[in-house]
Parts: structure tokens; sequence; C-alpha cells
């Protein structure tokens, strides 16, 4: 249990991409009230230039890859929202902030080494850690991803990475070294499934003791969105705090939570600026 000094308030860092899309249109106008706080870290879109160099890109992706992705209208907005990723990542290593939310506009997990689709083109999780890796010689993480959908992209890269514990809740079930599949039903409770988060993913954290946590937070099955379990949009909240909590137990706090999957734009609107307070407290 990590004690923290007296008087440290956890700085959180905001992410924020212009070239998102339809669903977070209400953003960054929703995060009205928490971008004023002393402790919130806003960093806007044009990050750094390129966002993610060349040679990062290509530790984790194959060049035919690459080169797929740059022929696709959204070449532009995956660099950044990876970037946007990878930035987290370092500033919290660094020591700048403590954890990060990071808005994207394409997703991670369906992005594997040579291939991508489903919304995802790059996958800037397993770019934050190779950043990390090479930058600064860290070697263990943990991944959840409580998106609806199997993380398989996030699988193909790290399957045989055992320094890599990868915890997704979807629709298969797999307890394989590093790699856990918690197989959740069509239809499931907030208090359900908060419950096999905690027995699924606290223990085995606990026990990888990752340098740092990453969440692929997906909204998509909230009741109504397209990958509905009948969740509740008070669910991700929920999910944040214990995200937040076992990463203050094993790694200091460092957690970075990536926008995945989730269409409604009402969702996001509630659930988002939630998700960033329970990051915050
Ligand atoms: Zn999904
Ligand atoms: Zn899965």
């Amino acid at each position: 249990m990590t004690v923290r000094q007296p008087g440290h308030v956890r700085r959180t860092g905001i992410f924020f991409l212009y070239l998102i899309g339809e669903r977070l249109n209400d953003f960054p106008v929703e995060l009205e009230g928490i971008l004023e706080k002393p402790d919130v870290h806003f960093y806007e879109a044009f990050y750094e230039v390129p966002p993610v160099p060349e040679d990062l890109l290509l530790k984790v992706h194959t060049p035919e890859m690459i080169e797929r992705v740059r022929q696709t209208a959204y070449y532009e907005t995956a660099l950044y929202s990876s970037g946007g990723i990878v930035l987290a990542a370092d500033r919290i290593w660094a020591g700048e902030i403590d954890n990060a939310f990071v808005f994207t506009g394409t997703g991670d997990h369906h992005a594997g080494r040579d291939f991508f689709g489903g919304g995802c083109h790059f996958n800037g999780a397993a770019l934050a850690i190779a950043n990390l890796r090479e930058r600064y010689g860290a070697r263990r993480f943990a991944i959840l991803d409580t998106d609806a959908h199997h993380g398989d992209g996030t699988r193909d890269i790290f399957a045989f990475d055992e320094d890599v514990l990868h915890i997704c809740l979807c629709s298969q079930s797999l307890d394989h070294g590093s790699n856990v599949d918690v197989d959740i039903p069509c239809l499931i409770s907030d208090d359900e499934y908060l419950a096999r988060l905690e027995t699924e993913f606290g223990p085995r954290v606990a026990e990888f003791k990752p340098d740092m946590v990453f969440w692929e937070f997906g909204y998509d099955g909230t009741a109504g969105d397209y990958g509905s379990r009948g969740l509740t949009p008070d669910c991700h909240p929920a999910i944040a705090r214990l995200v937040r909590s076992s990463a203050e137990e094993v790694c200091a706090g460092r957690a970075v939570a990536i926008l995945c999957g989730g269409s409604r734009r009402d969702i996001a609107r509630y659930c988002i600026p939630k998700v960033i307070a329970q990051l915050m407290e």
C-alpha cells in the first residue's frame, strides 16, 4: 500500500484531441467545473510533432500495417489519439501528473501487430508501453479492458509477453498466465459486473505488481449503446474508482484511462466527467 505524503493532492492529466467525432461533440465544454481545478492538467491536441515517432510505431506495428492505416481517412486522428496515450503515460512516469484520462478519436484494442479494424487503428496502450520500456526501463504493465468486446488487437500484441497482464471482460473465457478473459453475460447488473471485476482484477493486479495500469474504458456496454450488456452509465465511474484504488495499492496510483468504444453522446456527457472525477478523488 502506497502511503501518500501529507498534503499530496492527486494531479490528473486530461488529454484532449479535437479530431474526435460526433459522440464527443459536447467536450471539452462538459468538463466545466473540472478543468478549473488546480490539480487538473489539461493537455490540448497538438502535443508534439510528430505525435508518435515512426521508430516507436515500428516497435508495435508492421511497416505494411502502418502504410495501410496511412491510406485511411483516420490516419491523423489515429496518430494523435495514440500520441495522447503515449504522452499521458510518459508524463505520469516523469512525475508531472499522477494519472490521466485520454480522449481519443479512434480506439486501441482492435489494433494488433499487423491488423486493425472496429474503429481502432493504432494501439496506443502498446505504443505507450513500448515508449516507457525504451525511455525509462519500466517493465511490467496491467491492461484492463472493460469495453464490451474482446480486445483482440491488444491480445495479439501481448499474448506472449509475460510482463503484461491483460484482463479483458468480454464474451469468452480464458485464464492462461498473463492472459485473462472474463465471460460477461449478455445482460448483467452493475452490481454483478463490479463484483466480477473486483474478483478478477483486484487480486491479480495486486499479485502481478505492474509499474502502471492502463484501462481501456469503453462505454458501449451501457444499455442502449451498440454493445449493450444492460449496464447503467453509473457503472463506469464505479469501475474508475476500482482502477484508481488498485493502482494506488500497487503502483503509486499510476493509471491511464483510455476512451475506447461507445457511440451515444448523452452517455458520454453523463459518464465521462464522473469517470474523471473518480480518477481525481
Ligand atoms: Zn467495443
Ligand atoms: Zn477478451
